[in-house]
């Protein structure tokens, strides 16, 4: 049997104490979180940062344990984690460093940045038990257990939204359900007036509502600038564009969940071009459709979503797919204002991305030594 890795998130239900409780750890876990990060700049600035580690933190824990008894009230593990973020960030930081790029310097974290707390080790401080969450400290929440978690528990993350709080636990074994086999292969290609477009030509559209829901995270946004700074009203802004953030990011979540099934039903193998997004981000011209339609985020859901189905998505590095002619090959140059494919070799009319779907399945099917790798010659005639 095929197995995956999945997250099952739930809404947890904490009375005022509970709640009050929650909060204390994620302060605390924050205020680590910056006390560490200010030691390894330190150890950084002394040219110590590369050698400074996880584990050379971590043995310092005692001493802080008993420096601040208020750390004796947080789970070990948790206190632990909070390290390992540190130590992730900051492995990062120096991936950056090393590649030749001047990253900024990770950033302390405020309170409306740190939202999260981890048991990393689920049965050690965190287990479910029927509809309740116990968490060792904190007490015994209840939970909304909408669907059944399915496999083996191995991580409980708590998390605070701006409608309350969460736990997801990170499950492993979960076994698939696979989707039966269709004998299709599609290319999918990043549409800059449309969310994406593949191969056969099918358009799924940006959803209405990202337009509408950003007009209203503007006028969120400026209610909140305009008030005084400390102020209760400005606090109440604050926690309105906090939930209008959320209900898009839910929507969005949404939406692509939406997508790549109908995606994963009517195909066994998906192509798409490994993007860099974040160079692409910085292009001005497609920095708000990219940004809009969040396809990296995208791929991420379709690529679990894949595995769970037992599909394959597979990444080809973008070379040419807008400019080559998906029927002859030919070179055709195009900026990015032109927005159909003619092809003066062959003849082929279509519309730009379509054009790139399809490049973008032949040259993943060339990759894999398998499928329509035919003689340009003998490609689908063009229909004219
Ligand atoms: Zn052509």
């Amino acid at each position: 049997m095929v197995v995956v890795r999945k997250t099952y998130k739930y809404r947890l239900n904490p009375t005022p104490e509970q709640e009050q409780a929650l909060e204390v750890v994620l302060h605390r876990c924050r205020t680590l979180y910056n006390v560490a990060l200010e030691q390894r700049k330190a150890w950084w600035g002394r040219g110590q940062g590369i050698g400074a580690s996880y584990h050379q933190q971590k043995a310092e824990l005692p001493d802080l344990k008993a420096a601040c008894p208020e750390y004796a009230q947080v789970h070990s593990q948790v206190v632990q984690d909070v390290l390992l973020r540190v130590e992730r960030t900051y492995a990062a930081f120096f991936r950056r460093v090393k590649a030749g790029e001047t990253p900024g310097y990770p950033r302390f974290q405020g309170k409306d940045r740190y939202h999260s707390f981890t048991y990393p080790q689920y049965g050690n401080g965190a287990v479910l038990d029927g509809g309740i969450l116990s968490l060792s400290k904190i007490g015994r929440i209840p939970l909304r257990l909408h669907r059944p978690l399915e496999g083996t528990p191995k991580t409980a993350t708590i998390s605070k939204e701006a409608d309350g709080w969460y736990v997801s636990f990170s499950c492993a074994e979960v076994p698939t359900h696979l989707l039966p086999l269709t004998g299709r292969e599609t290319g999918i290609d990043v549409g800059l007036k449309v969310f994406l477009i593949t191969a056969e030509g099918e358009i799924v559209a940006n959803p209405r509502h990202y337009r509408k829901a950003e007009r209203e995270l503007k006028k969120a946004q400026k209610r909140v600038s305009r008030r005084k700074k400390g102020s209760n009203r400005r606090k109440k802004a604050v926690k309105i564009l906090a939930r209008k953030h959320q209900h898009v990011r839910r929507q969005r979540t949404d939406f692509h969940h939406q997508t790549a099934i109908a995606l994963l039903r009517t195909s066994d193998t998906i192509y798409l071009e490994d993007l860099q997004v974040r160079n692409m981000v910085r292009n001005h011209h497609l920095a708000k459709s990219i940004s809009d339609a969040g396809w990296a985020a995208f791929r991420t859901v379709l690529e679990a979503k894949a595995a769970w189905a037992g599909r394959r998505v597979i990444a080809v590095p973008p070379a040419f797919t807008s400019q080559d002619c998906s029927g002859c090959g030919e070179r055709v140059k195009k900026s990015l204002s032109v927005r159909t494919h003619v092809c003066h070799s062959c003849g082929l009319v279509m519309d730009r991305d379509e054009n790139a779907a399809r490049n973008i399945q032949w040259a993943g099917q060339a990759l894999r030594g398998v499928g329509a790798v035919v003689p340009a010659m003998n490609r689908e005639a063009p229909s004219l």
